[in-house]
């Protein structure tokens, strides 16, 4: 039966697969597509994997001392019943042969299946025998573990972050792929969790909870992949291998779609298509308003390798480069300065000259390091050891990033920008911590290059003593995203709230207005490097206000280049400025 769930559109675009549901927990097994010639290998992997967790429990009864409780004895029996199930087998190997998942994955879909089942069961006993079952394939998953498949082996990790071996997929995907597009549902995913998937196994994510500007939110925005999120109840009403429309324009997902409707989708993805075509002629169009003002377009980037997609984009640079996606998913084994120096050169060198703004990290709130932080443990995370406080709060994680980007800095064009600052006193105690780190290399002998200092305006005491931070800073940045956060007291990642979350509330446009004013008027660069940027209906705006440069995720610069290229400042101005003391913004921008 066919039916809609609304969510929050974050990542536009529609996209049309079938349905993989997902426990956040069970994130972390390694996806990916494999080759029709290694269905078999990977069902004798499963296989082996599986008997060896037989053997081990087996053994462990034979083991157990006489006076063990009985229990112990008969939950193990349950566990090798469970192993020996033969249904269980055969559907592991039809995910295997007929949708060429890797074993891991074929094994945890059928969990998340099987797991439904019991949960839908009447008598209680049967129920509690899910957690049994969960055991028995978290074992068998360990096993795996330790013998990790050799496709999974060969193939080159994706991401620098180094622990993302779903990544492993991301050539073998186009080998191996199958014809029918899928596409992720989860209760709630971590960036982390996103960033596994930029081998884009999936054509559209659709997750229970989570904020417009969360960051899962932006990973998928930055994929360019249609994405909605706060679709609540979406993982226990989909099904696994539902058909599913996610239309990422309008936050809807329409699940089991009659035939008219999902031709009618498919006719609406083939227009985006279209038009995102239409929009590539505009590449090499210098980003001039019509009345000559020039507007610089840049890009947001979460992983080095990024800046390709940036400078396909025409992008003239990195705006923001979010390097907390080098630390997370980890397991506390943080980047040290050789591998961070490696990743920021590789940046450096994928943006071809172009001047790279790299952002110290900017971990906490909804960036957990790793999922093993315990998440809710302060009350507000969002107001907590975040950011530079963080890295104010370990000087020796600290420098070492300071002195890896100083020394990437001897190759390019680098801006350093420093999160989340609102004291005086941490503004001071951070320049401190660099020139420290540059007499650390002076020490050592090590070349290191000019960068250019910039803090990034996300705080409403921010924003209100701009002047005190022109007079320490290069350039400003503001982000948006936090600034709104922090001033309508809105946790971006809270769907329960995301209705509140209003960049066009006065507040918050006074605020951003007198940022870009003082920076204007301090001769100092300013950019927005929040989703504002990217956001078509605040393009004219943000000119009217004297805003010439916007940072944004590459998939969105073509058009909002268009949007500029239709613009004329000279009459943008006056009307920015009714807009400013409207006590209804918004109205104001409704055509
Ligand atoms: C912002 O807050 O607007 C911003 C760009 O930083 P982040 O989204 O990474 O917090
Ligand atoms: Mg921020």
């Amino acid at each position: 039966m066919t039916f809609a769930i609304h969510g929050l559109a974050v990542s536009r675009g529609i996209a049309i697969g079938r349905a993989v549901v997902v426990a956040s927990s069970r994130m972390e097994v390694v996806h990916y597509f494999i080759r029709p010639d290694q269905v078999e290998s990977e069902i004798q992997r499963a296989r082996t994997a599986r008997n060896a967790v037989i053997d081990e429990l087996r053994r462990l009864q034979e083991e157990m001392p006489k006076d063990a409780p009985g229990e112990l004895d008969a939950l193990l029996d349950v566990h090798l019943m469970l192993l020996q199930d033969q249904a269980l087998a055969e559907a592991i190997r039809n995910w295997i042969s007929e949708r060429l998942y890797n074993a891991e994955w074929a094994l945890t879909t059928q969990l998340e299946i099987v797991s439904r089942q019991f949960d839908e069961m009447d008598d209680e006993y049967l129920r509690e025998r899910k957690a049994d079952l969960e055991q028995v394939v978290e074992r068998i998953l360990r096993h795996m573990k330790g013998a990790a498949s050799p496709i999974a082996q060969a193939a080159p990790p994706l991401a620098p972050t180094g622990a993302t071996p779903a990544a492993s997929g991301q050539q073998l995907q186009l080998e191996g792929a199958t014809e029918t597009p899928l596409v992720l549902v989860a209760q709630d995913l971590s960036p982390a969790d996103m960033l596994q998937f930029k081998s884009k196994v999936f054509a559209g994510f659709i997750t229970a909870v989570g904020g417009k500007t969360s960051h899962t939110a932006i990973v998928a925005r930055s994929m360019d992949i249609p994405a909605v999120v706060g679709a609540r109840a979406a993982s226990q009403l989909i099904r696994q291998d539902d058909w599913v429309i996610i239309d990422g324009n309008e936050g809807v997902v329409i699940v089991d779609p009659t035939p008219i409707i999902l031709a009618e989708y498919g006719f609406r993805q083939r227009q985006t298509e279209l038009e995102r075509e239409r929009l590539t002629r505009l590449r090499y169009t210098p980003s001039l308003t019509m009345d000559g003002q020039k507007v610089e377009l840049l890009a947001n980037i979460e992983q080095p390798s990024d800046g390709a997609a940036a400078v396909r984009a025409g992008a003239v640079g990195v705006g923001l480069f979010r390097t907390e996606f080098l630390f997370m998913g980890r397991s506390g084994n943080l980047p040290g300065e050789e591998e961070q120096y490696r990743a920021y050169r590789e940046a450096i060198d994928g943006m071809q000259g172009m001047p790279v703004t790299i952002r110290t990290l900017d971990v906490g709130a909804d960036k957990p390091l790793d999922k093993a932080q315990p998440k809710d443990y302060y009350l507000n995370p969002a107001l907590g050891l975040r950011a530079i406080r963080w890295s104010l709060a370990d000087p020796v994680m600290f420098r070492t990033q300071l002195r890896a980007i100083l020394r990437a800095a001897a190759h390019g064009q680098i801006k350093l920008l420093f999160p989340m600052l609102a004291h005086r006193s941490e503004i001071e105690q951070t320049l401190a911590q660099l020139r420290q780190a540059q007499h650390e290399l002076d020490v050592r002998g090590v070349a290191y290059g000019p960068v250019k200092l910039g803090a990034m305006i996300e705080i409403p005491a921010a924003a209100l003593t701009v002047r005190s931070f022109l007079q320490y800073f290069d350039f400003l940045s503001i982000g948006t995203n936090d600034l709104i956060q922090y001033t309508l007291a809105i946790d971006r990642a809270d769907e329960t709230v995301a209705h509140l979350y209003d960049p066009m509330h006065p507040a918050v446009l006074r605020l951003v207005a007198e940022v870009i004013a003082a920076a204007n008027a301090a001769g100092k660069e300013v950019c927005v490097c929040g989703e504002m940027a990217g956001d078509l209906s605040m393009t004219r705006l943000l000119l009217g206000l004297g805003l010439r440069s916007f940072s944004m995720h590459p998939a969105q610069i073509l058009a909002v280049k268009q949007e500029v290229l239709r613009s004329d400042c000279s009459k943008l101005a006056p009307w920015a400025g009714e807009v400013l003391v409207s006590e209804c913004p918004a109205q104001m921008l409704a055509p």
